[in-house]
């Protein structure tokens, strides 16, 4: 393409954006098509010769977009958020415009010094204290990743990476069964092995992990001859929001020198209001955070907020220089792809500098504020309604609920039923061993009309 043809494609494709918002409440939002459906339409060979881009664009509204799930769309209520406010979206233009790897200061100092600078905004804005240091990692499982390996390398005293695991004492790490799957994985990926990854029962209305049964584990394990490295907890775990009591639960880590990562990749972005911080006192003692500016806050996939007490230990576990990534004369300097697993790396504080500005963050609190009023409001209709019961009562803006006396296949049908529906998107999770139906709202352009229309669906659907 001729860059003189590009302003005129930029600027359809910016009119179809702004459409595509403006009527997304008349499309269903999880995708209605069937398995291979998609597939079907796409030629096993790619072209010998080149095609016009207005054939590209014709076959994307064909063939793509009957198979997209809206997750932009008002309506969703499903799994969490993914929002991508507008002023987000625009700074990604101009990033993949720029197009830039940004793995070093001096590859593009100003992403660098960007980052530095958001990452203490958003550390700020969350309520953590002045020590903490952030990066911007791809994903929360990324950062949890990273934090794990480096838990890994603080209890061998930093020979993990040099001499591998074998002959290593053995390593455990404790979560409660209510956190998410990306720290199995890490677990895995750490060498650590799933079968080192202690789950804590957990206790009390928001399923944290009880501190008591985290202090036996860890005593039984160094009485056994096991090296205990580190926990996990979370605050907001995806199932149904669960928060550990980081205050106790740190208590006992520290007094065993042990590391400890939050994960909140979603409810993270709620301490932007302090009437929420609550939901995670105690954090300042934490080594390590992650929220995802990506899910709940508006700024588009990816960006995951990291933040370390001690970058150092972070670094030491992921650092490493070959002649052609080093930067001489630059010493002391921030080279970010010394703090995470991938080399490369987006310019991503740029979304964050224009989101941040273009709401203020009294403008990202009404919005927050709003889904959690709007959520604990539904709770309270479907409490008083005997068709429903609500399971796990809401945190922040997520509760469960299930159709009164009926089975889990009752359950799953009715799901599905709402979705094939295609109003309103819902999904489910198990709550001690039961299927329950899972309610959440974030989406930025949700409004209480359209959480009051699921609980429309919701009541229609659920007494068919
Ligand atoms: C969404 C989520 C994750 C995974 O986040 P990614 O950024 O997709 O890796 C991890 N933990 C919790 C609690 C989450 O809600």
């Amino acid at each position: 393409m001729d860059w003189d043809d590009f302003p005129g494609w930029g600027a359809k494709i910016s009119d179809w954006a702004a459409e595509y918002h403006r009527t997304l409440r008349d499309r269903p939002v999880r995708a209605q098509t069937q398995p291979g459906d998609i597939a079907a339409q796409l030629p096993d060979a790619p072209p010998e010769g080149p095609e016009g881009m207005q054939a590209i664009l014709d076959d994307f509204e064909r063939i793509v977009m009957p198979g997209m799930t809206h997750w932009q769309h008002p309506r969703f209520f499903a799994y969490f958020p993914a929002n991508a406010a507008p002023p987000s979206m625009l700074a990604e233009m101009l990033v993949s415009t720029l197009a830039a790897q940004c793995m070093l200061w001096q590859t593009s100092p100003a992403a660098t010094e960007m980052e530095t600078r958001m990452l203490d905004w958003l550390r700020q804005a969350i309520g953590l204290p002045e020590r903490f240091a952030g990066v911007i990692q791809d994903s929360a499982s990324s950062a949890t990743l990273a934090a794990v390996l480096t838990m890994r390398e603080r209890a061998l005293d930093w020979q993990g990476n040099a001499e591998g695991l074998s002959g290593m004492p053995r390593l455990r790490v404790y979560a409660s069964a209510e956190v998410h799957s990306s720290v199995d994985r890490a677990i895995w990926v750490a060498g650590i092995g799933q079968e080192n990854l202690v789950r804590v029962p957990v206790a009390g209305p928001l399923r944290g992990m009880d501190a008591a049964a985290l202090e036996a584990a860890i005593a039984a394990d160094i009485a056994a001859g096991h090296r205990p490295a580190g926990v996990v907890a979370c605050t907001g775990g995806t199932g149904t929001g669960a928060c550990d009591d980081l205050q106790e639960v740190i208590a006992v880590a520290k007094r065993h020198g042990l590391y400890v990562h939050v994960d909140a990749a979603w409810a993270g972005a709620a301490m932007i209001c302090p009437e929420f911080r609550t939901l995670w006192t105690g954090v300042e003692g934490a080594d390590s955070v992650v929220f995802n500016p990506h899910k709940w806050l508006g700024a588009q996939f990816d960006c995951s907020a990291h933040f370390v007490a001690e970058p150092d230990a972070l670094v030491r576990t992921l650092a490493i220089q070959p002649e052609y990534l080093k930067t001489h004369g630059h010493d002391g300097l921030i080279n970010y792809s010394e703090w995470s697993v991938p080399l490369g790396r987006r310019f991503r504080a740029l979304k964050l500098w224009f989101l941040i500005r273009s709401y203020g963050l009294e403008g990202l609190r009404t919005r927050l504020r709003n889904h959690v009023a709007w959520s604990r409001a539904l709770a309270d209709r479907l409490r008083a309604d005997p068709a429903f019961e609500i399971v796990t009562e809401p945190v922040l803006s997520l509760f469960t609920f299930r159709l009164a006396g009926q089975d889990d296949a009752t359950q799953l049908a009715f799901v599905n039923r709402v979705n094939d529906d295609g109003r309103i998107y819902l999904t489910q999770t198990k709550v001690d061993g039961r299927m329950v139906v899972r309610f959440q709202v974030g989406q930025f352009d949700a409004t209480e009309d359209d959480v009051r229309v699921a609980g429309d669906v919701i009541r229609e659907l659920g007494a068919a």
